[in-house]
């Protein structure tokens, strides 16, 4: 099992309660906290007493990762040992990846609490465009193949909405339907 959840939720109580038994009981759970740097309106630097957040699991007995997940191979590669010490009965592993949320947490949110110069600085950091420029540099990709992938998800995403908003409202009966793989 893949639990995913944010550096807000890391303070909640339940958070290492979940870490106790999943380690007393060695269940195969991969902890993911994407850290995105805030929870609402809050910088994890004001939240949490000490990080990174996943030394926690320390305290547990629980392996972890404190990573950059704006790198790409980075990601892949921690996560697929990670998926494989879970998988062979070794109990659960914590990971932390560290990024960035661009948007306000709901659409009231203007980010005033933030400068436009810190969102900036982190979408030149963007794993996308870290992996474009990498792939451009090292000859593998030319720009205009990178182009034509981008037109080409355009499209994609564009067809998706597309698709939603022309659909149906669903019946209620399949609210549960594709919610637990
Ligand atoms: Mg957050």
């Amino acid at each position: 099992m893949v639990v995913v959840f944010g550096d807000g939720a890391a303070n909640e109580g339940i958070f290492h309660e979940s870490l106790n038994m999943a380690a007393l009981w060695k269940l195969p759970v991969l902890f993911v906290c994407e850290n995105n740097l805030y929870g609402m309106s809050m910088h994890v630097d004001r939240a949490t007493s000490k990080l990174p957040i996943a030394q926690r699991a320390e305290g547990y007995g629980i392996p972890w990762h404190y990573i950059d997940g704006n790198d790409l191979l980075l990601v892949y590669e921690t996560m697929r040992q990670a998926v494989d010490k879970v998988r062979n009965g070794a109990g659960p592993v914590f990971v932390e990846a560290e990024t960035y949320r661009y948007f306000g947490h709901s659409k009231s949110d203007r980010n005033l609490y933030r400068t436009k110069e810190e969102i900036d600085e982190w979408r030149n950091l963007d794993p996308i465009l870290r992996v474009r420029r990498s792939l451009i540099e090292t000859g593998i990709m030319t720009e205009e193949q990178a182009e034509e992938i981008d037109q080409e998800a355009i499209k994609v995403i564009e067809a998706a909405v597309d698709f939603a908003e022309n659909s149906p409202e669903p019946d209620v009966s399949t609210v549960e339907e594709f919610v637990y793989a």
